[in-house]
């Protein structure tokens, strides 16, 4: 099958339109380096596109209507946007799903230690990483220290011209002969993620002297101690913002590609959605797919479902089976980024099924890894129906999957979603070096994604 590259379809026009989203998603990036940032960020942008918070509706128990805008952030770290359809909720909804957590260093929970002058974070990665990419590299802390009495304390260090950051030391090539012959996983310990975070004594301090002086830095900028490290979630995340990539501006380098180039697009087709759409429109933005989705504001939670049954109440059917409906009648987008081919790397792939940067948003009928284990396999029928809506559109769509069998492999939010019995399929943009501090994506398969979101809400 030949696929033509997205560049060469578009008109001074389209490209105009293309860069200025790229511009968007840049920005969005660049106020969204957690979950708790992108579902802060979401809401936002959600409010200013004249949504309303489901919550207070449900408080107030004021029903809901064709045409109406509301939104739910649950536990400050997902995110749901609905426009609510002509037809019944019954009909199922059209959703784009995307998750919103990256692979980063988390904070502990007793941290702070200090050795030979030399003060230190320890932290635990969260996600799959190649640690030693993690070294050297500066390093900005983001997330919230909730004090004990519920005072939750902000906090973004690194990332403005004149902050300081923080980095996790390598060993230098004239003492590495040793690290050098280790393989990359032995490479440094995970034990061994350090951040490095102060190096000047408290001036009449005996013991811990360089400790003491960092404590005493977040008592004067953000009124904690040492003891609230305890509730506190703190991310080590490269510092700096996303940057155009390649002399052609083709390119966009950033952290935390996986997932939100797939999540931003997901929520900007819902939040531009003009009118009153024929089935419930949805866009969930969830937390907690790179560590396996457990947890309350995981999609392995209830709280889709939850927020569902809620809508459903707001729209008048206050049966349980209603909910069962809504659900199992919808068809979704499971958005996640596809690994794109990398000619540096061509042997882990197989060419003829890997996403290629450019061929546009991928289409993944499976995921899993070895024998298809773990995959939600969409329907054929399913992948007929989306096949026919993105060339109706004009859309630049690809297949793709993850590498060779046997090579490895990967799952995703999607057969969470395919509990409910609705039609899901996987798609996503493909991304190179997945994984890493800074990621690559194509400005066009953006663009594609986005294109092929807007035209799967009027299914
Ligand atoms: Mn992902
Ligand atoms: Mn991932």
């Amino acid at each position: 099958m030949y696929r033509k590259n997205a560049w060469e379809q578009y008109s001074g026009e389209e490209r105009a339109l293309l860069g200025a989203f790229a511009d968007d998603y840049r920005a969005f990036l660049d106020a969204a380096k957690t979950e708790r940032e992108a579902a802060a960020t979401a809401e936002e942008l959600c409010r200013a596109a004249g949504f309303r918070n489901l919550d207070a509706l449900i408080e107030s128990g004021e029903p809901l209507g064709p045409g109406d805008r509301v939104y739910r952030k649950w536990m400050n770290k997902s995110f749901m946007a609905f426009v609510i359809g002509e037809q019944s909720i019954e009909k199922g909804m059209n959703i784009l799903g995307a998750h919103i957590d990256s692979p980063r260093l988390d904070v502990k929970q007793n941290p702070l230690f200090e050795d030979e002058k030399l003060a230190y974070l320890d932290t635990h990665y969260y996600g799959g990483i190649k640690k030693y990419q993690w070294l050297a590299l500066p390093l900005a802390l983001h997330g919230v220290i909730v004090k004990k009495d519920g005072d939750v304390v902000p906090v973004a260090i690194g990332e403005h011209e004149d902050d300081p950051v923080l980095c996790i030391t390598d060993l230098l090539p004239h003492l590495a002969q040793d690290q050098m012959s280790k393989t990359a996983s032995k490479f440094i310990d995970g034990e061994a993620l350090n951040i490095l975070i102060g190096s000047a004594p408290k001036a009449d301090e005996e013991k811990d002297a360089v400790k003491a002086a960092v404590l005493a830095v977040l008592e004067r900028d953000y009124g904690v101690e040492e003891e609230d490290f305890v509730s506190a979630e703190l991310e080590a995340v490269p510092a700096g913002r996303a940057r155009d990539c390649g002399l052609d501006r083709s390119m966009i380098l950033g952290y935390g590609h996986d997932d939100r180039v797939c999540a931003y697009p997901s929520l900007r087709a819902v939040m531009d959605y003009d009118g009153v759409p024929t089935h419930t429109l949805c866009a969930v933005l969830t937390d907690k797919e790179e560590i396996g989705s457990m947890g309350a504001s995981g999609m392995n939670s209830h709280y889709f479902e939850n927020t569902v049954a809620e809508l459903c109440a707001l729209l008048g059917f206050d049966h349980d089976l209603s909910v069962r409906r809504a659900l199992q009648n919808s068809r979704m987008l499971s958005s996640d980024v596809s690994a794109g081919f990398d000619p540096t790397y061509a042997g882990v792939f197989e060419k003829k099924n890997a996403a290629m940067l450019g061929l546009g948003v991928c289409f993944n009928k499976y995921t899993g890894s070895r024998g298809k284990s773990g995959a939600s396999d969409a329907n054929a029928e399913f992948m007929a129906m989306v096949r026919r809506v993105m060339d109706d559109a004009g859309v630049c769509w690809q297949t793709s999957e993850l590498g060779k069998v046997d090579v490895g492999g990967g799952g995703t939010i999607a057969w969470l979603c395919a509990k409910y019995a609705m039609s899901v399929i996987d798609c996503g943009v493909p991304v190179l070096s997945m994984h890493a501090p800074w990621e690559t994506i194509s400005k066009a398969d953006l663009w594609e994604a986005y294109k092929g979101y807007c035209a799967f809400l009027e299914v």
